[in-house]
């Protein structure tokens, strides 16, 4: 049954916080936005019209640009310009050349988009070196063509197909790659619409998303059908308290996963970056045992687990250094190999024999301490 909990304890499973290992959760963060803008081409969409009015509900005022190009975010220098962009939500009209799907492999058959940017300040970025000028988060009014546009990719794409361990999966998209969903949905609601069109989509597809944030509540009554899988991006203490400012800590997040999983989610951990710091073994040993307990009495789970270690290229370093002047993050090519990518880029990433060591610390682990958790991919 669509979104009946999994777990025996029902209710009481929900409440149930993780206040053994750590302080109970604090209230769900939401992000506030100092700007908010729409354009005239996004104001004619339905959905542009519906971000307006939830937007505004919250007390925010949003501004009506004459044209549509953003301006006004650019400040004396890097730094200001850094600030006011990541303060600013901008309701656009997506790029043309969005609506041609792109694969993303390892993660899932297709990429589609329904925002691009986030307002969090993790100091290892993904975003950084991939999109260009200043980090506005934008996110598509056009939302009901971008899902309506997907129907013509069902059973196309290779990565879950070439997978018999995924192949259950169907076609799968994912909807994380330029921005953080949490992040945005109590200001946009569209991963919410997401979710309710694919669980209410008569065919073999998947959904999927991964999130530094736990504001979760306005997803458990939705009739998900377990068509979504919701990955949380985690790692370990040091990591997540010294590099990924804004984001929901990490009990919180983790308190967010069960919560999911128990109204019948299909979930996931994104580990990542994964970084061999001092004691490394110990902070991710103290990771898998909350994500252990937080999880052993879910029946029916269905939990992955993607790992992915720390790398740099030499333009997302020169863009976060630029960010952050003063980050204690380690970048440095002599500590690492290249590795190139499918278009000639070097990616600098940890040596060999490093790598080896993390994967067989980590594949060893799972198993034993998340028998039912099952490892996508490593990377
Ligand atoms: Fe970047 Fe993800 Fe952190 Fe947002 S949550 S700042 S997208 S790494």
């Amino acid at each position: 049954e669509v979104g009946a909990p999994h777990s025996a304890s029902g209710e009481e499973a929900q409440e149930r916080d993780l206040s053994r290992l750590a302080p109970a959760p604090r209230r769900s963060r939401r992000w506030v936005p100092r700007r908010v803008v729409i354009t005239p081409d996004a104001l004619e969409h339905a959905h542009g019209r519906r971000i307006v009015e939830r937007v505004e509900a919250l007390g925010i005022e949003v501004e009506r640009l004459r044209a549509n190009r953003l301006t006004g975010v650019r400040g004396d220098d890097e730094r200001q310009t850094y600030a006011r962009a990541k303060a600013t939500l901008a309701v656009v009209v997506s790029p043309p050349s969005r609506r041609r799907l792109q694969p993303i492999s390892p993660s899932a058959d297709w990429r589609v988009d329904l925002a691009e940017g986030c307002p969090a300040h993790c100091q290892y970025c993904y975003l950084a070196g991939s999109l260009s000028g200043p980090p506005v988060t934008r996110v598509y009014a056009d939302l009901d063509e971008i899902l309506d546009n997907l129907h013509g990719y069902v059973g196309t794409g290779t990565v879950t197909s070439r997978s018999t361990a995924r192949s259950a999966e169907g076609t799968t998209f994912e909807a994380s790659c330029y921005s953080d969903p949490l992040a945005l949905d109590h200001l946009t609601g569209s991963w919410q619409r997401a979710v309710e069109h694919f669980g209410t989509w008569d065919a073999p597809v998947q959904l999927r998303w991964t999130t530094k944030y736990d504001d979760v509540d306005r997803f458990l009554d939705l009739p998900h059908g377990g068509r979504t899988r919701v990955r949380f991006s985690v790692n370990c203490r040091p990591v997540t308290d010294r590099w990924e400012g804004g984001t929901s800590g990490l009990v919180e997040r983790i308190t967010a996963l069960r919560r999911l999983a128990v109204v019948g989610y299909p979930v996931g951990l994104t580990i990542a970056p994964i970084m061999p710091l001092e004691g490394w073994r110990e902070h991710y040993s103290e990771l898998l045992t909350l994500v252990e307990q937080a999880t052993a009495d879910i029946a029916g789970l269905d939990l992955t687990a993607e790992l992915i270690t720390h790398r740099f290229t030499a333009s997302s370093k020169q863009v976060l250094q630029g960010w952050y002047p003063r980050t204690t993050l380690e970048m440095d090519e002599a500590r690492r190999t290249v590795k190139r990518g499918r278009f000639g880029s070097a990616k600098h990433v940890y040596p060999r024999e490093v790598m080896a060591e993390l994967r067989g610390w980590f594949t060893e682990q799972l198993a034993a301490r998340l028998p039912r958790c099952r490892v996508l991919y490593w990377t």
